[in-house]
């Protein structure tokens, strides 16, 4: 049932774009694309502040006889964690960045 209504968007879009122009194709297509990723960012955005709240135990500091970097794929950019406020990664680059514990030894 889905394929034959998108048969049917592709047989009426293409012929608007025959006898109209093909602007009258690809200007609603690219305005429902702009929409969709836009909508998919804020549902990102929704659900990081969910996790967020989740959390009751608050800010706590890192310690004992391990250390927590972070490092960005993209840039190679690497963090020191000193006080762990969300069981999130920072973001760097616009995506998350890798968690890497290390033990120290003493
Ligand atoms: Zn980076």
């Amino acid at each position: 049932m889905r394929w034959l209504v998108l048969l049917l968007i592709a047989i009426v879009a293409t012929l608007v774009g025959i006898n109209l122009g093909w602007r009258f194709v690809f200007a609603p297509l690219l305005a429902l694309a702009l929409l969709r990723w836009s909508i998919a960012s804020l549902r990102v955005l929704v659900t990081d502040a969910k996790d967020l709240q989740k959390e009751p135990d608050g800010p706590a500091p890192v310690g004992g006889d391990e250390r927590t970097l972070f490092w960005c794929e993209e840039c190679g950019t690497e963090v020191l964690l000193l006080v762990r406020g969300s069981s999130r990664a920072p973001s760097h680059c616009g995506q998350r960045m890798n968690e890497r514990t290390e033990l120290l030894n003493n």
